[in-house]
């Protein structure tokens, strides 16, 4: 029960309503949700990989702060749908009205416009870990947003392990009936010492505890893995258990995010100091494989929607397509070093989305240039792949 006294994370700012909020980050699946910040910030914020929050405080927002947000979001979205039903559409000019009028919120405007746009059906609870929240705020948000858009389909969050495993049972299926339907948890490993070595806060145990209480709640669960986690030292420990977790698990989505060191991450640091030794891709790949080959007894999708994966074809529904989302991590590896050089250049760049592109003439050609541009040789390739990849965080 939240007392002022018992506020150890500030997690209630008494501030005043300054507006509609959103946060920086969401799961690339939910590029067309809206975003719903119901908390700022990460509780956490120890991960060595990850530079996101790090220097910012974790605060609660004021559940009637949340709620005024979801009201400004349909007050604009009925704005926005008044022209489109008058004009056939929103022109630019009609926007900026509604926007830049007197007393409008133009961030909930945005937000409203993007969220119409992409068809209305989801929402994503914002930061880092939304089930910090009262549950019974966040059944209040839920029960605010349903009446508000009963066009919502698919409510998700982000959540740590270790809250999920605070929160009693009946509450997350409370929470489930609510309309919550699925939680993104980013184990990004199943080994104790990868995970120990990043600082992440929990073990395997946890994770599978806390993975099997959300799927007995009755939400989806999407895990989040990350092969290179464990740099060269700790890699085959990092698939071996990495599947061992997932085989435990059994979670609805697998998905795929590969490490990259962007600045701010005290990992970089340690890989800029030498105490880290981060794999190249080849080896990346090697290591993904290993994991997938091993995931026996698993049903969930593997999706691999992150824009720092090398291989979005890596995906599909296990076991049935076990094969096929196997299938181009073997061709890659077993490309002639000139080829898997353009190829990562290629995909790296932008120019190149899938294997198959290596069959394209034009895409070919513009990833040839960039080979000679950078430089890049079956030597130095990694090395380009990891400046290019800090550039997309
Ligand atoms: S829990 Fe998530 S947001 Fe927080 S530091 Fe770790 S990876 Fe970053």
């Amino acid at each position: 029960m939240f007392r002022p006294g018992n506020d150890p994370l500030g997690q209630r700012a008494m501030t005043s309503y300054a507006g509609f909020e959103q946060g920086p980050i969401r799961p690339p699946s939910e590029a067309k949700s809206l975003l719903l910040r119901v908390s700022r910030n990460c509780p956490w914020n120890r991960c060595a990989f990850c530079p996101v929050y790090k220097g910012e405080r974790f605060s609660r927002r004021p559940v009637e702060h949340v709620l005024r947000d979801v009201d400004a979001v349909r007050a604009a979205a009925d704005a926005l749908l008044e022209v489109r039903e008058r004009l056939g559409g929103v022109p630019f000019s009609e926007f900026q009205r509604i926007a830049y009028a007197a007393g409008a919120d133009r961030r909930a405007v945005h937000a409203a416009h993007h969220f119409l746009q992409a068809g209305g059906s989801s929402v994503f609870l914002q930061d880092a870990n939304a089930l910090m929240a009262r549950p019974r705020d966040l059944a209040a948000v839920l029960e605010r947003l349903r009446r508000a858009f009963p066009s919502v389909e698919r409510v998700t969050t982000y959540a740590r392990a270790r809250t999920v495993e605070r929160i009693p049972h009946e509450e997350l299926a409370r929470l489930a009936e609510a309309g919550l339907g699925r939680v993104h948890v980013g184990m990004e490993s199943g080994s104790d010492a990868v995970l120990a070595m990043v600082d992440k806060g929990v073990d395997q145990d946890g994770h599978v505890a806390a993975g099997i209480k959300i799927k007995r709640a009755g939400l989806e669960l999407s895990e989040y893995v990350m092969p290179g986690l464990g740099g060269r030292a700790l890699s085959g420990e990092h698939a071996r258990e990495t599947s061992a977790a997932l085989r435990r698990i059994d979670p609805d989505f697998i998905r795929i995010r590969t490490l990259a060191l962007p600045e701010g991450a005290p990992l970089t640091e340690r890989w800029k100091a030498g105490r880290f030794d981060k794999m190249g891709e080849r080896e990346t790949a090697a290591e993904l494989l290993t994991m997938l080959e091993s995931l026996r007894g698993v049903a969930g999708r593997v999706a691999s929607d992150h824009v720092l994966n090398l291989l979005p074809e890596v995906e599909g529904e296990l076991p049935r397509d076990r094969e096929r989302l196997t299938a181009p991590l073997r061709r890659f590896l077993a490309l002639e070093a000139p080829e898997r050089v353009l190829y990562q250049i290629g995909k790296r760049c932008g120019v190149m989305q899938t294997l198959a592109d290596l069959n394209d003439p034009e895409l070919r050609g513009r990833a040839e240039q960039l080979v000679r541009e950078l430089g890049a040789t079956p030597e130095s390739a990694d090395a380009v792949s990891d400046r290019l990849m800090r550039g997309f965080i």
